[in-house]
């Protein structure tokens, strides 16, 4: 009796976990239109066994090319190996988008539990001798092979990764590379973890109206709905995500409270309290300067670079101090004139940087007579997208229809499907706009689908873009800064460089391309947002519907060069800040912030500008894959400006110049060598000149 009992629970939990499987809806095609993620069927239970029978999947799929008994060949080794994990890689982008978008504490738990299990996974990939002896065979027979370009370069790169993984490194080596790596991404998602606490955790609450003074209506309705959102009744609640800090740092009239605003956001993650990150900071920093010289690097530094564009630290060096020193000089030039600011109030102290918002606002506003709120009226987020969809419109013809019938995993989110002129489908465009406790900060683009084909037939790619911007509150919609706006087309150019990607093998499509090379799509649109041709396409007023006035277009573009001392010294001292932390060779740093003291001292940076990212909360350097790379904002510049010097020096809708950007840049994705084709859209290499002039630093 006992024994037929349990014999029937046993049935009874199989047939259980076996319905369990048939719905988990990563284990069967997306029965969605355009096979889209089907947000409202994933739960949280499904990714763990997802990931698992994911991994699993993908380790047969390599000790089948292992034991292939057929001679190692492009086809059934490199490509075998590309083509394997398609489990892994479609539960992973849905719950890495997640992660970053509409986490909880739920998907924040599997990611620590997953960490170590993926990377071992991958380095149980990446350290497997036979696969690297398969690989090495096929690598040194390349020029016999007769691949084409994008063959060739999926081959060196797949080489290429598996000497960086560890795949060269004798057996002791190799253990403890792998501890290496899974102490680093436990280390970094730790990082991340504690800065979204610190954001969420500072709320400054204000009882009395008069310490408003200044806040324009829209920061003070914003604040009101906070408070309310929080239970407090006849207050209002003012945080340090960005679009409730910066309004306030531009328009708060009480120093006091602008300081304290300003303190505790560059004080994240450096509170001395349980998410403190100093600490973390010094394990990264030792860890992969260890990974680094374990690979015959002489830097982490060094062992990134080599991937880029810029190729080593002394080419990044030579460019920061290129725009550093007339950015700085700039920057004193400005210093000066708010001080003057200040004198004219009848005030008596020195500059601070939670001041120097504020006064850059009032010289703006005296010098150009312009301010923030002037343009806010006229840049509805709707308008904008549409502005931004027009654009992509008129440079290549696509459209964009929006569409209710596919899945979304929060009801912000809206879906558009992006079409070709001939109306032939292109990809999905999901956009997500506004901030939620479960969203990090900032603004991003991610791919649920990236674009690849198999057997030619093409698989098109599903894109997201997601903003932090400015909710719409009571009757008032949502209207953007100028800064949001660039945000918006900036993002959306990363967007376009997932769409129109146009190649066959899936990690070298879309985004996948060398880190200082993947801002030139997005930076570039940038440049057409301000131009006056396209602000009269989607600048006009949410109330009248008056398209933006010239007069104030001609204010924009006079005051397009003011404060661009202070941007980019901000800027610039991060990318020091970055490359000097990884260009260290030993990691007998014990102070955090002494050593950040010290490399912002040897650049000179003035005290009235504080590094655009302290060390504790420089989360691209610390937890995304930003390391020794935050220069990339930068170089990317370069290379923008002279892109868009081409359309200046034709027509901004150039078709035949739209169309070699197109098929040299935006399809061609990580498939050839960024200086190639760069050239060969140019017909040169990138010059500086349009960038110092464009910023008024020549
Ligand atoms: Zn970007």
């Amino acid at each position: 009796m006992k024994l037929l009992l349990s014999f029937s629970l046993v049935t009874i939990l199989f047939l259980l976990s076996c319905k369990i499987q048939t719905e988990n809806p990563f284990f069967t095609d997306f029965n969605t239109p355009f096979a889209t993620p089907p947000f409202d069927k994933i739960k949280i239970e499904h990714y763990l066994p997802a990931f698992e029978e994911g991994m699993r999947q993908q380790q047969q799929e390599v000790s089948d090319i292992v034991s292939n008994p057929a001679d190692p060949t492009f086809e059934n080794t490199v490509e075998a190996l590309e083509r394997s994990g398609s489990l892994l890689t479609k539960v992973s982008q849905v719950f890495n988008g997640l992660k970053s978008a509409h986490t909880s504490d739920e998907i924040q738990q599997i990611s620590k539990d997953i960490a170590p299990m993926l990377a071992k996974h991958s380095d149980d990939i990446n350290l497997n001798e036979k696969l690297f002896e398969r690989i090495k065979s096929v690598y040194e027979q390349r020029d016999a092979l007769q691949l084409n370009t994008e063959q060739r370069m999926l081959l060196e790169e797949t080489y290429k990764g598996f000497v960086r993984g560890g795949a060269n490194l004798p057996d002791d080596k190799k253990a403890e590379f792998r501890e290496i790596n899974k102490k680093l991404s436990l280390l970094t998602i730790q990082f991340a973890e504690n800065v979204l606490k610190e954001t969420n955790a500072f709320e400054m609450v204000i009882d009395k109206e008069e310490d408003l003074a200044g806040l324009s209506d829209a920061s003070i309705a914003a604040a009101s709905e906070a408070a309310a959102e929080k239970g407090y009744h006849g207050s209002w609640v003012f945080t340090i995500h960005k679009p409730s800090l910066i309004p306030f740092l531009q328009f708060s009239r009480k120093r006091e409270l602008r300081e304290k605003m300003f303190k505790a956001y560059i004080n994240q993650g450096n509170n001395n309290n349980e998410l403190d990150n100093k600490e973390i900071i010094l394990n990264i920093v030792k860890l992969r300067l260890k990974r680094a010289n374990l690979l015959g690097y002489k830097t982490h530094a060094d062992f990134v670079l080599e991937e880029n564009m810029a190729k080593n630290p002394d080419n990044v060096y030579k460019l920061l101090y290129q725009v550093w020193k007339p950015a700085l000089n700039k920057a004193r030039t400005e210093a000066t004139a708010l001080q003057r600011m200040i004198e004219n109030e009848g005030h008596p102290f020195k500059l601070q940087p939670w001041d120097w918002w504020y006064y850059a606002e009032k010289v703006k506003k005296e010098k150009y007579d312009l301010d923030e709120e002037m343009l806010r009226p006229y840049l509805k987020l709707e308008d904008v997208r549409e502005g931004a969809f027009m654009l992509a419109n008129k440079l290549w013809g696509l459209t964009f229809e929006e569409r209710m019938d596919i899945p979304v995993y929060h009801p912000d989110v809206k879906v558009f499907e992006v079409k070709e002129k001939d109306g032939s489908h292109v990809g999905i465009l999901y956009t997500d706009y506004f901030p939620r406790a479960s969203k990090r900060g900032g603004a991003w683009m991610g791919s649920y689908r990236k674009q690849y084909r198999i057997n030619g037939k093409k698989y098109t790619p599903v894109i997201v873009n997601v903003f932090n911007f400015t909710k719409p509150s009571g009757d008032t919609p949502s209207l953007l800064s100028w800064e949001e706006v660039e945000t918006l087309f900036h993002e959306f150019g990363h967007a376009l460089h997932g769409l129109l990607s146009d190649r066959t093998y899936h990690s070298l499509t879309g985004t996948s391309v060398p880190r200082d090379f993947v801002e030139l799509p997005s930076q570039i649109m940038e440049n057409w947002a301000s131009e006056p041709q396209v602000l009269k396409m989607y600048a006009r007023h949410y109330q009248t519907g008056e398209a933006i006035p010239d007069e104030l277009i001609k204010k924009i573009q006079q005051a397009a060069k003011f404060n661009q001392g202070f941007k980019y010294v901000e800027r610039l001292a991060a990318s020091f800040l970055d490359m000097d932390w990884h260009t260290l060779t030993t990691a007998e740093i014990d102070d955090v912030i002494a050593f950040e003291d010290r490399a912002m001292k040897k650049i000179d940076l003035i005290p009235q500008i504080v590094t655009r990212y302290h060390s504790p909360y420089f989360r691209h350097i610390f937890a995304s894959g930003y390391s020794a790379g935050y220069y990339s904002y930068t170089w990317a510049e370069v290379l923008d400006s002279d892109a868009f010097q081409a359309f200046k020096e034709t027509d901004l809708f150039d078709q035949k110049t739209a169309l070699a950007y197109r098929e040299n840049i935006l399809a061609a994705g990580g498939t050839e060598d960024p200086k190639v084709l760069y050239r060969r859209f140019r017909g040169r290499d990138p010059r500086i000149e349009p960038l110092l002039e464009k910023r008024g630093l020549n």
